[in-house]
């Protein structure tokens, strides 16, 4: 299928094509097909992952002495928009975010060590840091590390944690001084498989976005070497996470565009097929003016998504403009595919149309990696 809006993103280049083209196949042939049985087991098989790595779709912007494919946020943008306009929720965005973590902040021996696994999608990412407790005000999280010889002891629970059920490397965020605030926040990183005092809880059941693996994690006297903290002192990992929080929201709104694109390509195809009062949907005025207005909002969302791309791969990325992306594309997102929903009529209402399943996983854009209202808070600091 080709890219549903007829305009080259000034980043591209025929090198990016060509990858775009190995992107789109193997989400068509290797995942397409599974994603009915994964949205019913509620996440991707574990074989999805390993699959990825041997694409070369895994960790794109990672030096290559790292095992990355040593190219840049535009590779990543490649994969989350062909994974988007394919319509299959698989957590590669995350693992990047937390091979991130692990570039800026990790010693070589940790780079070494966990980055190539993670580039052949051997060890799979979760950041962690939500808990039933705190969610916007992370400074309010409850799970503890605490020194022991050459160990941390980590107690505590996380929710709504992306990759959870397969997630093998996590980048967890602990409190490792009770009485500091935000500097009593540390990320410790969690190599989960077989550990003694982890457990993965159940997988949540969502309102959308069936097919992305969530879950709760729980650590109950969880051992883990103490030179598994990010950076090399304690108390550092709030601001880490605001370092590295723009990346994230930006992989947020590239996935907002890239839906956006997709349902409103999708909705005119349809008004153009279905008939009503003896003529096409299309027909009507106010179908084809609310389509002009959706159409010209998306391209206004993706020409800032553009430039917030190569500011991003520029290091010009500052935290204000990070979230005006995150919340402005995915208010937009929501408010557009909700009108291509009514544009489509009870038909918009039934899960197996796309644009349906489009409407219910969008809701969650405006609510993870921050919600919106904490971006305008971000965006308010600025002025
Ligand atoms: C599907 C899904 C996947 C997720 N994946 C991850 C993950 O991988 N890792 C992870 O750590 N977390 C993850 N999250 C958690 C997500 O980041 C949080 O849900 C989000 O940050 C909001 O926190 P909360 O749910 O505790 O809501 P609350 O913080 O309780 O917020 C509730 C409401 O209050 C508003 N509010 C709070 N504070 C303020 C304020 N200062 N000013 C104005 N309004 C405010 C919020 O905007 C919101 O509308 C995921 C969540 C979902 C649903």
């Amino acid at each position: 299928m080709s890219n549903p809006i007829p305009y080259l993103s000034p980043w591209m280049n025929e090198e990016l094509l060509m990858f775009r083209k190995t992107a789109k196949r193997f989400v068509q042939e290797e995942f397409l097909p599974h994603e009915p049985r994964w949205r019913e087991q509620h996440r991707p098989d574990a074989e999805a992952w390993t699959k990825a790595g041997e694409t070369g779709l895994l960790l794109t912007d990672v030096p290559e002495e790292y095992g990355g494919g040593g190219g840049t946020f535009a590779h990543e943008t490649v994969v989350m928009e062909e994974l988007a306009y394919a319509g299959v929720n698989f957590g590669s965005g995350v693992h990047s975010i937390v091979a991130h973590y692990v570039l800026s902040y990790g010693t070589e021996e940790q780079k070494k060590s966990w980055l190539p696994r993670m580039a052949a999608g051997e060890l799979v990412g979760a950041i962690a840091m939500s808990e039933p407790a705190a969610g916007s005000d992370l400074q309010g999280i409850k799970t503890f590390a605490r020194r022991e010889g050459d160990d941390y002891i980590i107690n505590g629970s996380k929710t709504f944690i992306t990759n959870g059920w397969h997630a093998s490397l996590i980048c967890l965020a602990v409190k490792t001084d009770a009485q500091a605030g935000a500097k009593g926040i540390s990320l410790v990183m969690v190599e989960s498989k077989g550990l003694k005092g982890y457990r993965v809880g159940r997988s949540l059941e969502k309102v959308g976005m069936h097919a992305q693996d969530t879950c709760e994690l729980f650590f109950d006297d969880v051992r883990v070497p103490a030179s598994n903290l990010l950076g090399s002192t304690e108390g550092r990992g709030f601001y880490q996470m605001m370092e590295q929080l723009p990346y994230e929201r930006l992989t947020v709104g590239v996935a907002a565009v890239a839906v956006t694109e997709k349902a409103v390509e999708i909705t005119i195809r349809y008004v153009k097929d279905r008939q009503a009062f003896g003529k096409k949907l299309i027909d009507f005025q106010n179908t084809r003016f609310k389509l002009a207005e959706c159409k010209t909002e998306a391209h206004i969302g993706r020409v800032f998504l553009d430039n917030c791309i190569q500011r991003l791969m520029d290091n010009q990325l500052d935290t204000a403009t990070a979230a005006m992306s995150k919340y402005w594309l995915t208010d937009k997102q929501c408010a557009i595919i909700d009108e291509c929903v009514q544009l489509h009529g009870g038909y918009g209402y039934m899960s197996e149309y796309p644009i349906a399943r489009m409407w219910t996983d969008s809701r969650v854009q405006r609510i993870y990696a921050g919600t919106n209202e904490i971006m305008k808070e971000l965006i308010a600091r600025s002025l």
